[in-house]
């Protein structure tokens, strides 16, 4: 009997020691970890859902985390060259190298958009290697996850059949809702709409908008009231309806904009659970399109 009590306890303790050790940099990745996971997986993301992307805060306890991480997901795409570097030079794990199966780039195989000409970070341009807020495209999530479900199958090989058909069961998911957003999306195919920062590219490229109207002057920089004046009057001009914030950016600034202009300010997040009702990805493309349709709407 005691040897059996033994035998359970060592089971308990090796089921505990299986669940992999996901660390993500920011809150999308994460959400579809947990999804492609469920509970095999524990997931720390680093950004929080509220929390500028290009700039999130560096806290040690992240070193900790990275240390003994299985998985490392992150964009690939320079979305966190300004803090991840730093983070995994301490860290010092190569199971999350970039080239091992521990490693997961999200851009893999992504083509993206608005890449420059000519590589520079000039006047603050924190879009160097091309726009890196591909996440907002469920067909690009669908890739993302994928990947996702290779590196846990890889991490975890007794596990590998539990990882793959919940990728599917995303995937299939997606693949219905895209139908359902497709429709509520058509009636305002080729409408123009504004943002605060270029992150709407790869949303409004899938559902037919065109967000070209942009507060910051370029990617990262804040708006001059010269620029706001320009502003208004390519929002008068184009007849755009909707100006999109997201939590950390200056919404008084948006305000002003649109009591100009006479649009309304769309408040978004490009993170699960930075909206209610977004603790999954879904869900948070369900409020965003919802949001963004009321707002085209009037
Ligand atoms: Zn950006």
């Amino acid at each position: 009997m005691k040897l059996n009590v033994t035998i359970l306890l060592a089971a308990l303790v090796c089921t505990a020691h299986a669940k992999l050790n996901v660390v993500t940099t920011l809150p999308d990745y994460a959400a579809l970890a947990r999804e492609i996971g469920g509970d095999l997986v524990d997931v720390t993301a680093m950004g929080k859902p509220t929390e500028d992307p290009h700039f999130v805060d560096a806290r040690p306890s992240f070193i900790v985390k990275l240390r003994t991480a299985d998985v490392l997901i992150e964009g690939g795409a320079e979305l966190e060259i300004g803090w991840l570097p730093p983070l995994l030079q301490t860290a010092r794990n190569s199971k999350i190298e970039v080239g091992a199966s521990g490693r997961v780039q999200a851009s893999e195989g992504v083509h993206l958009l608005d890449v420059p000409a000519t590589l520079t970070r000039a006047a603050g341009d924190v879009h160097a290697s091309g726009n890196p807020h591909f996440m907002v495209d469920p067909i690009i999530a669908k890739a993302v996850a994928a990947h996702i479900a290779t590196a846990f199958a890889a991490a975890d090989a007794a596990h590998a059949a539990t990882y793959q058909a919940n990728n599917q069961k995303f995937t299939a998911t997606i693949d219905a809702k895209l139908q359902e957003w497709g429709r509520a999306m058509l009636p305002f195919r080729g409408q123009h709409v504004a943002a605060y920062h270029d992150d709407w590219l790869y949303f409004a490229h899938r559902f037919g908008l065109d967000v070209n109207v942009f507060l910051e002057p370029k990617p990262g920089v804040p708006p001059s009231p010269a620029r706001l004046a320009e502003v208004i009057g390519l929002i008068k001009a184009n007849n755009i309806k909707a100006i999109i914030v997201e939590p950390y950016h200056n919404r008084k600034i948006a305000e002003k904009v649109a009591s100009s202009t006479g649009a309304s300010v769309v408040d978004a997040a490009q993170y699960p659970e930075a909206l209610p009702n977004t603790t999954t990805y879904i869900q948070l493309i369900d409020v965003l399109v919802a949001r963004i349709t009321t707002a085209l709407k009037h």
